[in-house]
């Protein structure tokens, strides 16, 4: 947004309350990849260069390219900069922060879509023996007791930290409830790359049937990984993983599990033929047809009768990961913008709040909208937006 708004001379600010890729250097677990490719992160005027344009970046590689970013745009970040209240003020808003205040026309929100672990209410039932940690605060095998782990939840994170402690020594049970199946690489190509090609990443938020529920639908379980392996629930059982049904609550200890857990994959695995089968549609139309045949996954394997409780301290459970999702923190956020559930009421970015502006949430206009392949084209649209209305307001004022 800031190179958007520098390219139409619009005065801006960021604030930021850490350095610049914050989140990258304090929220993520060590061994986090990305799972988007290299070539895939292209934002407006940069794009990868090296001579790994399919592999996966690490953490710090990750904070070296958005802040290598921001310094070739000479992004105008205050760092160590906290926002403590946004507000309506005379002809515009007040920003308040940690070291001063802020008038404005115009505000952007892009303070992240994954600021807070979400963790279900029922934890609080949890017996104290039990250790608890989130995706956030998961940083590497060593912080987790030996013994058996809960990990609840199997999109992306779920999945990849899963993977990970079984791989180190523990005994992990994963509770499975929705979550989305995708191969890594299908037909000799990344499947990012299909997505990409097939324009399937650039559906816009006005041209799905249900925007409400494409925005709340799970991260692909993807991984990557220098051997681009597919990291799925068959590869999970495969080295010793238990299977569970969706985490339904706690109650004297016991964990319940929904009865959903084979419907559940069965789901994932139709969901992923569908966007393979599309994606096969796409390459016969586009004369690629010839290059790979379809190579698609058997189906998932699941036990004949997977256990619906399990009392955790009995069955030598000591730790529980929450990879169940995340949500944003609007706090500081002191505008009459949020839905009952806290989210920012938006059209594509466009807040219900004159002159202020939402980016990096999930298919805020794009499907690749929460992916940092998504900013670019948001930014482009929202600052062409909020040129025109600081060109209305001030032909207002004239
Ligand atoms: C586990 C995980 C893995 C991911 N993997 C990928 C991937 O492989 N590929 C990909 O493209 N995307 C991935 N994403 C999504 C990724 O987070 C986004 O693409 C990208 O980081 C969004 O950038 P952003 O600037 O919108 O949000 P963020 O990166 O969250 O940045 C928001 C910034 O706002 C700051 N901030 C928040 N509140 C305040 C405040 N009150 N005052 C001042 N500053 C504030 C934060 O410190 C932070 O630096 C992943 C996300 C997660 C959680």
């Amino acid at each position: 947004m800031s190179r958007c708004l520098a390219e139409r001379s619009i005065d801006h600010v960021l604030l930021e309350r850490g350095e610049v890729a914050h989140t990258w250097r304090t929220e993520r677990w060590d061994s986090l990849r990305l799972l988007t490719p290299n070539w895939q992160s292209r934002l407006p005027g940069f794009r990868y260069d090296g001579n790994d344009p399919d592999g996966y970046r690490t953490l710090p590689e990750v904070v070296d390219f958005i802040a290598a970013y921001a310094k070739s745009i000479s992004a105008p970040v205050r760092t160590h900069t906290t926002v403590t209240s946004v507000r309506s003020a005379e002809s515009g808003y007040l920003v308040r922060t940690n070291r001063g205040d802020w008038r404005c026309q115009t505000v952007v929100l892009a303070s992240g879509a994954c600021n807070i672990a979400q963790v279900p209410g029922f934890a609080a039932r949890l017996p104290p023996s039990i250790a608890t940690l989130t995706a956030q605060s998961y940083r590497n095998p060593d912080q987790v007791a030996d013994g058996g782990v809960l990990v609840v939840g199997a999109s992306s994170s779920g999945t990849q930290i899963a993977h990970e402690l079984q791989r180190a020594g523990r005994a992990v049970t994963l509770a499975v409830g929705e979550h989305i199946r995708a191969p890594r690489v299908y037909r000799g190509k990344d499947l990012e790359w299909w997505m990409d090609a097939a324009g399937v990443l650039d559906e816009r938020y006005d041209q799905v049937d249900d925007i409400g529920r494409a925005r709340r639908v799970p991260s692909l379980q993807l991984a990557g990984t220098p051997d681009r392996s597919t990291l799925d629930l068959n590869v999970l059982s495969a080295i010793g993983v238990r299977l569970v049904g969706r985490l339904a609550g706690i109650a004297d200890g016991k964990a319940q599990f929904s009865g959903s857990l084979r419907n559940m994959c069965a789901l994932s695995d139709l969901k992923m033929r569908r966007l393979l089968d599309l994606l096969d549609e796409w390459a016969r139309a586009n004369g690629l047809d010839e290059t790979k045949p379809p190579d698609r996954l058997p189906p998932t394997r699941v036990e004949d009768s997977p256990p619906l409780g399990m009392d955790l301290v009995k069955s030598g459970i000591r730790t529980i990961v929450w990879a169940t999702g995340y949500r944003p923190d609007y706090s500081w956020l002191e505008l009459p913008v949020l839905d009952r559930k806290g989210m920012v009421r938006h059209d594509g970015g466009i807040v219900c709040a004159p002159g202020v502006y939402l980016m990096g949430m999930q298919f805020l206009r794009r499907r690749k909208s929460a992916l940092i392949d998504g900013a670019g084209d948001d930014a482009r649209d929202l600052s062409a937006h909020l040129a025109a209305y600081l060109n209305g307001a001030a032909r207002l004022r004239a």
